[in-house]
C-alpha cells in the first residue's frame, strides 16, 4: 500500500476529532458532571461509550482480532460511507467495484460526488482481477469487493481477491456480510498481512439483528483510527451496544439458527430446481438464492399478490429475468414454493 498519509484526504489527515466529554470513559469515577446530562432517568441519561470497548472486546475474542482493529458503526452502511469520505476527495477521486453487487457502494459514492467505476463480472459471476486492476489509475483510492456477493450469492475466487489486494496501492474493502453462511473461510486472518485490507461484517444477517444496526469494519489500527476521527461521537447507541453484547455472548443460539438456515438452503436448492417456471437456480454461498424465471416481473407481481415478497433483480446487470429469494423458516419457504407452483 502507498503511505496512508498519501491516501487519506488531506483535510481528514490534518483534522482533530471532536473531543467528547465521555472520551476518557472513567470507569472508576462515580460523579459525572462533565457532559450536561440529566442526573435522573438511569441508565439512559448517560451518553454511551463512544468507542464501544466492551462490545469490541467480545468481538475481538470471537473473531480473534486485535480490539484496536475493530470499528463499529450504525450498520455496515456507516463504514462504507466513512471510508469514501475519509479517502476520496469529492469530484476528484474514484472508487472501483464490480457489477452486479450491493447497491450501497454506488449510493455512498454518489452522495459524496465520487466517481464509481464498475467492472462487470463474467456470465457465471466470476471475478477477474486483471479487469478490475485495468480500471485503476492515480485517482482510484478504494476497490469494493463483496464475497459472497449480493445479489449473485457466489463467493469470489480467493486467488483473484489476493491478486487485487497485492497489486493495488489503495484500500481494498472486502464486504463479508454473508461470510457465516459460506463454505469459504473469512479473510480476517489475512488482516495482519495486508495493510490495505478492510473487511466488513455485520450483525444484520447470520446474527439475526438487522434491527439493531451494528456493522463491523476490521482493518489496521491506523485505518480504524481515521474512521474513528470522522465518525459521529456516539454513533452506536446504548441499547444497541447492550443488546449486541448479549447476542454475541450467546453464540450457541446464532449457530442453531445458522444450521437451520443452511439445512433449509439445501432443501430449497432442490425444491426450487423442481419448480417448472424456474429455469435456473444459481449456486449460493449465502442465505439467499438468485433464480432465473421466464417472466420475472410477472412472477414477482404474482408473488406479491399472494403476500410473498422477494427481490426483483430483473433490471440489474447480468441478472435479467432473476429474482433474489431469501431462505426463511421452513413454513415461509413452503409458502413461497406453493405460490411459485400455483398457476393463478
Ligand atoms: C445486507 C448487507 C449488508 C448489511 O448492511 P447493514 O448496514 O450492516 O445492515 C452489507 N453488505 C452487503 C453486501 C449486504 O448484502
Amino acid at each position: 500500500m502507498m503511505n496512508l498519509k498519501d491516501l487519506v484526504r488531506p483535510n481528514v489527515w490534518e483534522m482533530k476529532p471532536y473531543s467528547s466529554a465521555r472520551d476518557e470513559f472513567h470507569r472508576s469515577a462515580s460523579v459525572f458532571l462533565d457532559a450536561n446530562e440529566n442526573p435522573y432517568n438511569e441508565p439512559y441519561n448517560r451518553y454511551p461509550d463512544p468507542l464501544q470497548w466492551e462490545l469490541k472486546d467480545r468481538i475481538a475474542e470471537l473473531k480473534d482480532v486485535d480490539r484496536r482493529s475493530i470499528f463499529l458503526g450504525n450498520g455496515s452502511d456507516e463504514p462504507i460511507d466513512l471510508l469514501i469520505r475519509a479517502f476520496c476527495d469529492p469530484a476528484v477521486d474514484c472508487i472501483v467495484s464490480i457489477a452486479p453487487t450491493y447497491g450501497m457502494y454506488e449510493v455512498a459514492a454518489n452522495v459524496n460526488d465520487v466517481e464509481f467505476r464498475k467492472v462487470t463480472l463474467s456470465k457465471d459471476f466470476a471475478l477477474n482481477a486483471d479487469k478490475v486492476l485495468d480500471e485503476v489509475d492515480e485517482w482510484v483510492k478504494i476497490i469494493f469487493l463483496c464475497s459472497p456477493n449480493n445479489p449473485t450469492g457466489n463467493s469470489l475466487d480467493r486467488n483473484e481477491i489476493y491478486k487485487i489486494i497485492e497489486n493495488f496501492e489503495g484500500l481494498v474493502v472486502l464486504d463479508e456480510a454473508y461470510i457465516d453462511f459460506s463454505s469459504e473461510p473469512s479473510f480476517l486472518p489475512e488482516l495482519a498481512k495486508f495493510s490495505n485490507l478492510v473487511i466488513l461484517q455485520t450483525m444484520s444477517k447470520a446474527w439475526g439483528a438487522a434491527g439493531l444496526r451494528l456493522g463491523m469494519a476490521f482493518a489496521s489500527p491506523e485505518i480504524i483510527g481515521i474512521l474513528n476521527k470522522i465518525k459521529y461521537p456516539y454513533n452506536v447507541n446504548m441499547l444497541t451496544q447492550q443488546h449486541a453484547l448479549e447476542m454475541l455472548n450467546n453464540e450457541t443460539e446464532m449457530l442453531k439458527q445458522l444450521r437451520s438456515i443452511l439445512s433449509e438452503r439445501i432443501r430449497m436448492q432442490e425444491a426450487l430446481e423442481a419448480v417448472p417456471i424456474i429455469h435456473k437456480v444459481y449456486p449460493t454461498d449465502a442465505n439467499f438464492f438468485l433464480v432465473e424465471v421466464s417472466k420475472a416481473d410477472i412472477v414477482y407481481n404474482r408473488l406479491v399478490r399472494k403476500g410473498v415478497i422477494v427481490r426483483n433483480r430483473n433490471n440489474v446487470t447480468l441478472c435479467q429475468g432473476c429474482l433474489r429469494i431469501t431462505v426463511g423458516t421452513p413454513e415461509e419457504n413452503d409458502a413461497l414454493l406453493e405460490a411459485l407452483n400455483s398457476n393463478s
